[in-house]
């Protein structure tokens, strides 16, 4: 027996919303802040049984803290944001719908300074903040005609394992959406002005996209990933220095940021990515 689940039908008027204002479509989103933070959880639990952490508990204790003070600046929805550190030597960082976010050991270890870790994590929280996911969800699902698989994830909660198998495709293939351009300098605005009210130095973020772009030249196979969901450092670097050219100094880096870095050195080297 099957019957349309509880959120194709509430999506059924919104179609018709979006097809009489296909202009508004960017402005306009299918799923909830509910449904989001549902994807999100269910994308995490799929990752945490994917992904090795580190294992130093005052690393991820020290991570979580940092995400968390900064997200405690954040606008719009109160999140549930969470920050989970892979252990993964590439840099990169991604938000899941919803709240979690990640961050690779490899950037802990890249970054000169608290600040330039903090404006990755602001970065991704405001992908969280201002509904990025919503957003790449809603068009691609109105663009591939995938109402009745959103519905199968978020509309009914019992839908058991082939739910859940669905939500881990999901997770694999899109959830590390690639976001627009238009959301990326939006991020990048975004976490400058989080850095700004949390009291860190704005120009972390812009001093990672430096970084990035010297390990570029270095060793490309390490920042492979991050590139591939991100517009290059280049344009973002010129955007971000025009963004802090005049901003106030703030706060750069912390024995706890030190603390880290030296534990880190002491652990095994972090491994690679498994290519997927
Ligand atoms: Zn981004």
């Amino acid at each position: 027996m099957s019957r349309p689940c509880a959120f194709a039908r509430r999506t059924g008027s919104l179609l018709l919303a979006l097809s009489l204002t296909s202009a508004g479509v960017a402005a306009f989103q299918l799923i909830s802040v509910r449904d989001e933070v549902q994807l999100g959880r269910q994308a995490q639990e799929e990752l945490r049984r994917q992904t090795p952490e580190v294992s130093d508990p005052r690393v991820r204790a020290y991570v979580a803290d940092l995400g968390a003070r900064l997200a405690s600046h954040a606008s719009g929805e109160a999140y549930p944001y969470s920050f989970s550190v892979a252990d993964y030597r590439e840099l990169n960082a991604f938000a899941l719908p919803g709240g979690p976010v990640w961050v690779h050991r490899g950037v802990l270890e890249a970054a000169d300074a608290e600040a330039q870790l903090a404006g990755v994590l602001a970065h991704e929280i405001a992908h969280i903040s201002e509904r990025h996911a919503a957003q790449q969800i809603t068009k691609g699902t109105v663009a591939n005609g995938l109402l009745g698989l959103l519905g199968a994830i978020v509309g009914d909660r019992g839908a058991g394992a082939a739910a859940a198998q669905v939500a881990a495709g999901v997770t694999a293939n899109s959830f590390m959406l690639k976001f627009s351009r238009d959301d990326e300098r939006e991020a990048d605005r975004e976490g400058v002005g989080l850095l700004q009210r949390a009291g860190y130095d704005p120009r972390g973020l812009l001093e990672f996209m430096q970084v990035l772009a010297r390990q570029e030249g270095r060793s490309p196979g390490s920042v492979a990933q991050f590139l591939s969901t991100h517009p290059a450092p280049a344009s973002r670097v010129r955007e971000l220095s025009q963004l802090v050219a005049r901003a106030p100094a703030g706060r750069r880096t912390s024995a706890a940021f030190t603390d880290a870095r030296r534990r880190l050195a002491s652990l095994p080297a972090a491994r690679p990515m498994p290519r997927r």
